[in-house]
Formats: C-alpha cells, structure tokens, sequence
C-alpha cells in the first residue's frame, strides 16, 4: 500500500474511544499559548519517504506537539531536540520541525505506535492492539526498509511485536537500551535508543551528541 493511502485511512480511525475523546478534549481546550491554533485532534499518521531505509517509531503524538500540528514530532521540545540531531547527521534537511508543510523533508520514516495522543502517555493494551494493524501496513508498504530505530522502550517492543507475529522469537531475548542493535530473523536490524523527551534530555541522559553519534553509526550502516 503507498503511504499516501494509508496516511488517509489512519486519519479517519476512530477505533478507540477513550483515545478519540482525549484527542478532541485537547484540541478544543489547548494550551494557552497556542489558544490561536486550529488543532489537529486527530490521529497523527507516519511521515516520511515511501522509500525509506530507516524507520524511526515512538511511542504516540505528543498532546500538544503532533496532536496540535499534525505530524508526529512536530511542534514540541522532544522534536526541537530530535531534528537538531537529524540534521547534523543529513536524514532531514532543515533543524527543526514545527509545523505540517514547514518544508521539513527526511530521509527515512517516521512514525509512533500509536497514532492517537493517550491519557498520560499511556496507551492501554487494547489500544495498542487496536493501532498496530497501522503500523504492520507501515511496515508492509516500505519496502526498502533496513534499519528501525525504537525510540524508546515501547517503540521498540512495537518492533518485536510485529516480527513475532511471523517468526517464533522471545521478547525477553531483546534487552532495551540506548544503542543496542540486533538483527531480526527478517533481516531487519532493531535499534534501541532513549526518547528525545524533556526529561531525558534535562537530566543528562541523553545529549546531542550521544544521540548524532548514534545516528552517524546508523548512517554508515545504511550507505
Ligand atoms: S490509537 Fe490507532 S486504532 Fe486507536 S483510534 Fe487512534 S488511530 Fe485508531
């Protein structure tokens, strides 16, 4: 499936009710700061190039950040950090990332397991069950894709998950960490690597440069 197509039906999911009413909850009642917007309040499809080599897969929009603009790592701290990080190392070709049609373009996909902004941060098992038939048609529709880096821990189990619905692995033989690497039974290659979120990067466990030497040894890998 073209990624264009897909990105339509996302958008118009309204599987989870819980997620569909916090989603539209943020949206009319926004941050004071951004009371001036039209927010997206919606699902947040992936984005990127249909012919990727490397897929990047958080966790979920960010309530104020992809819920408001309408694009997954966009319009937030974690994004501001991210881009920054992609742009020194050449997979996106402006540092920063603020806005739907801002001119971003990058070099690979990027998306979340989880389309739609959950309570918390929180997604319930059942939601993640109900949002990863997506992410397998994401999958299935990159057909150049080599390398996938998990954001974070449930980014990376989202990854797990959907090799072990072919192949017969165990989760616990895959240890999440910043910079851990395996190769899947499919060939794929699974990295693990800290979020960009606020608390990560305000208490110094992850830094830009940790994370541009971590995408420098990705970009090698891949060229
Ligand atoms: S989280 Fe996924 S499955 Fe649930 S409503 Fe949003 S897009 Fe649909």
């Amino acid at each position: 499936m073209n990624i264009n197509t897909l990105e339509k039906e996302i958008i118009q999911c309204r599987m989870c009710e819980r997620l569909v009413r916090f989603r539209e909850k943020i949206a009319k009642e926004k941050r004071k700061s951004y009371l001036h917007w039209e927010y997206w309040g919606k699902p947040v499809p992936g984005y990127g190039n249909q012919y990727a080599k490397i897929m990047i897969l958080g966790l979920a929009p960010a309530a104020h950040g992809g819920n408001r603009t309408g694009r997954v790592f966009t319009g937030d701290k974690s994004a501001e950090f991210l881009f920054k990080c992609l742009y020194q190392v050449g997979f996106a070709n402006q540092p920063n990332s603020d806005f739907r049609d801002d001119g971003l373009e990058i070099d690979g996909y990027i998306t979340a397991a989880v389309k739609c902004v959950p309570p918390g941060d929180k997604p319930t098992a059942e939601e993640k069950n109900n949002c990863e038939s997506f992410l397998i048609k994401e999958f299935q529709s990159l057909k150049k894709l080599k390398i996938v880096v998990g954001l974070g821990k449930i980014g990376f189990d989202s990854c797990l998950k959907f090799i072990r619905k072919t192949y017969p692995i165990k989760m616990k033989d895959y240890k999440f960490g910043h910079g851990v690497r395996y190769v899947m039974p499919n060939d794929l290659i699974l990295y693990g690597a800290f979020h960009p979120s606020p608390r990560n990067v305000n208490t110094g466990k992850l830094n830009f440069d940790m994370m541009v030497q971590f995408f420098n040894k990705i970009k090698s890998e891949i060229n």
